[in-house]
C-alpha cells in the first residue's frame, strides 16, 4: 500500500488527505503546529492518522510520497531530510489533479489573483458550467475531486502552490503581474520567484492558453527567453492586445472567428485600472471556454466584488470610507490610489516586507492631503514621508486611526486603509484588519 505523508492540516492538506484515503492509500498527517479542531474533527470522521504539534521522524520519513502544505519552506529541516534521502514532495494541487479529468483554469500574480479568479468563477457558474472554486479560496481542489468533482475549476495558485507542481497542466493560465514579494521565501532572489510564477505554464502546449499582461516588463523578458509553447492571449492598453481598452470602453476579442464584446468602462462593478485589466483576463477565458458575450457582460457589471478589496463601507457626514486592507504590498496600494476620484486621506502602515515607498511618492502627492500610519513601529513610514510636504499623523491603534481620519476629512473626501503592510503587527490577519477598520465606521 502507497504510504502518503501530508506536512500541514489546514485547508489544503486536510483535503489532500481524505482524497489519499479515498483512493486507498496508507495517510499519515503531521503539524508542527496546533491542527484546529474543525480539521482535527474532520481527519477522525474519515479514521486518518494525524499528529499536532510535532513531526516524528521515523513517521514521516517511510513515506512513498510527502504532500507538504505551501506555507512550509522547503528549508525547513525535515523538508531537507526528505529531499535529501529522495522522497517526492509534491503540492496538494499537483496530487488532486492526478485524479479529475477537469479544465483547469488557474490564476497567478502578485496582485488581483483573488479578485480574477471570483470574478471567472462568477461568469463560469453564471453560463451554467459544472464548476468548482480552489486553490486559496474556498474548499481545496483536493477534497472537491474527492466529494464533488466537478467539469472545471477555477483556481488561485500563488507561487508556493507551484513550487510543487511536476506535471500539473493548467489548460488555460493566467497571469497578471510579478512584482518582486514574498522574496524571504526565494533566497532573496526576484528570478527564483519569477520562475515559481512561470511555472503555471509547464506542460501547456499549444492547443492550451497563456493569458498574461502584456505591458508587464518582467513578464515579457520571461516570455522572450522561455518561449512558453501555450497559444498566447495578451491584455493591456493598447489594439496589439486581444483585450485592451480605448479609454472609455473595454473589448474582449479571444479569438477572430468570434463577436468581439465592448463594453463602457463605467458600466464594470469593479473599478480602478487594475480592476480593468482582472476583468480583461477574466474575459478572454471565459471567450476561451465559449461563454457568451452576453454572460460576460452581465457578470462585469454585476460581480459584487470580492471582501477587503477596494471594498465601499460607508459615507459618514459626506465622506467615503473604502477597506483595501488587503492591500498588503505598495505596488497594490498604487492601484488603490490611482483608482482615487476625490481627495483622499490614506491609512497605511504595519509589518513592513521590505518596502520601497517611493512607488506611491506621485500619487501621494497628487490624491493624498494627510497620511495616517497606523502601526506598532511607524519609524519608517516617518522617515519615508516627514520631508514629503504632507501632514501625516502616527497612531497605534485602529480606534486612533479611524477617529484621526474622521477629524480630518472633509465632506467629499475619500478615507482609503491600503496598507502596503502585512497586518500581524495589530491584528490576527488582513481579514481581521479590515473587519475591525469596518466595524470602527460603523461606530463612529
Ligand atoms: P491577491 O489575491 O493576488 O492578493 P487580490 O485580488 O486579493 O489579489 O487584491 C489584493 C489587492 O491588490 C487589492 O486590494 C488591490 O488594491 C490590488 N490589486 C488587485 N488587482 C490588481 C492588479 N491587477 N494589479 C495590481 N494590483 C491589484
Amino acid at each position: 500500500m502507497k504510504r502518503i505523508v501530508i506536512l500541514g492540516a489546514g485547508e489544503s492538506g486536510s483535503g489532500a488527505a481524505i482524497l489519499a484515503k479515498c483512493k486507498g492509500m496508507d495517510v499519515f498527517v503531521s503539524d508542527m503546529g496546533e491542527i484546529s479542531p474543525m480539521y482535527q474533527a474532520l481527519l477522525n470522521q474519515h479514521e486518518i492518522a494525524w499528529e499536532s504539534g510535532k513531526h516524528t521522524p521515523e513517521l514521516i520519513l517511510n513515506a512513498d510520497e510527502v504532500i507538504k502544505s505551501p506555507g512550509i519552506p522547503l528549508t525547513a529541516p525535515l523538508v531537507k531530510q526528505l529531499i535529501e534521502q529522495g522522497t517526492p514532495i509534491i503540492s496538494e494541487i499537483e496530487f488532486a489533479a492526478r485524479y479529475t479529468t477537469a479544465k483547469m483554469i488557474c490564476i497567478t500574480g502578485s496582485n488581483g489573483k483573488t479578485t480574477t479568479t471570483s470574478l471567472l468563477f462568477d461568469m463560469l457558474r453564471r453560463a451554467g458550467l459544472d464548476v468548482g472554486l480552489a486553490g486559496n479560496i474556498g474548499n481545496s481542489l483536493a477534497l472537491q475531486v474527492a466529494q464533488e468533482d466537478h467539469a472545471y475549476y477555477v483556481i488561485e495558485l500563488s507561487s508556493f502552490q507551484l513550487d510543487n507542481c511536476y506535471d500539473f497542466k493548467a489548460d488555460i493560465a493566467i497571469l497578471l503581474n510579478i512584482t518582486p514579494d514574498h522574496l524571504d521565501r526565494y533566497d532573496h532572489e526576484f528570478q527564483n520567484y519569477v520562475d515559481a510564477k512561470f511555472r503555471i505554464t509547464q506542460n501547456q502546449t499549444s492547443s492550451d492558453a497563456f493569458i498574461y499582461w502584456s505591458e508587464d516588463p518582467v513578464i515579457n523578458r520571461e516570455i522572450a527567453r522561455i518561449h512558453p509553447q501555450a497559444t498566447l492571449y495578451p491584455f493591456g492598453s493598447n489594439q496589439q492586445n486581444l483585450a485592451y481598452t480605448d479609454g472609455s470602453k473595454l473589448i474582449i476579442n479571444a479569438t477572430p472567428n468570434i463577436t468581439p464584446m465592448a463594453i463602457q468602462l463605467s458600466e464594470l462593478s469593479l473599478q480602478g485600472k487594475h480592476n480593468q485589466y482582472n476583468s480583461m483576463a477574466a474575459s478572454l477565458a471565459a471567450q476561451i471556454l465559449h461563454i457568451h458575450n452576453d454572460v460576460i457582460r452581465e457578470s462585469l457589471q454585476q460581480f459584487a466584488g470580492v471582501d477587503h478589496r477596494l471594498q465601499y463601507v460607508a459615507t459618514v457626514r459626506g465622506v467615503r470610507y473604502i477597506n483595501d486592507s488587503k492591500a498588503t504590498n505598495v505596488n497594490s496600494c498604487w492601484y488603490a490610489l490611482e483608482s482615487m476620484t476625490t481627495p483622499t486621506v490614506l491609512i497605511l502602515g504595519g509589518t513592513d516586507k521590505g518596502n520601497d515607498y517611493s512607488e506611491i511618492d506621485q500619487l501621494v502627492r497628487d490624491k493624498c492631503h494627510t497620511l495616517i500610519f497606523m502601526g506598532k513601529d511607524n519609524s519608517k513610514l516617518i522617515a519615508h514621508f516627514e520631508h514629503s510636504g504632507i501632514p501625516f499623523i502616527s497612531v497605534h491603534s485602529l480606534q486612533d486611526a479611524v477617529q484621526t481620519a474622521y477629524e480630518v476629512a472633509k465632506t467629499g473626501d475619500t478615507v482609503l486603509l491600503s496598507p502596503c503592510c502585512a497586518s500581524f503587527d495589530l491584528f490576527k490577519n488582513y481579514e481581521d484588519r479590515g473587519e475591525q477598520f469596518t466595524q470602527a465606521i460603523r461606530n463612529l
